[in-house]
């Protein structure tokens, strides 16, 4: 990270204190610490690491609990307790089995709490809402008009 100085250091305690998240607030008080963002290139930076470590915990947990789903997936469908390394190394089919399944669904149940917290404390849905409804906004500026004319207004 760059080494820079707040321009204004009590405006910028206030948005460390706040993890750089100004979307909670109400527009009108929005403002003044959007217009400190543009002014203060140490808190802009802080802000967009602080949002790319928001996504990136939100993008690991969201994979984990689909790499869990995918591993007792493969337990239930694929039956990988058949491979012969069972058979050399003498392990019990249904204990390990049951072993494998619990702790499938212990990772899965953690990685869906890990995610819900995530999804909770970080900002990530405002922005990916945000995200979502102006790409949403440009593909409808693209629709010809023929569809256009259908869509109820
Ligand atoms: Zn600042």
């Amino acid at each position: 990270m760059a080494k820079t100085r707040c321009t204004d250091i009590v405006t910028g305690a206030i948005l460390a204190s706040w993890r750089y998240d100004i979307s909670g607030i109400t527009p009108e008080m929005r403002k003044d610490y959007e217009q400190h963002f543009t002014e203060c290139p140490h808190c802009s930076a802080r802000q967009k690491f602080h949002r790319s470590l928001d996504m990136t915990l939100t993008v690991l947990t969201s994979t984990a609990v689909f790499f869990f789903l995918f591993a007792l997936a493969v337990l239930k469908h694929i039956k990988p307790l058949e491979h012969m390394a069972f058979n050399y190394f003498g392990l019990d089919v249904y204990d390990t089995y049951h072993m494998l399944v619990s702790a499938g669904i212990a990772g899965l149940c953690f990685s869906v709490i890990a995610l819900a917290l995530v999804l909770t404390t970080t900002p990530v849905p405002i922005y990916l809402r945000g995200f979502a409804v102006e790409r949403a906004r440009l593909i409808e500026e693209r629709l010809p008009e023929a569809i256009k004319a259908l869509r109820p207004r």
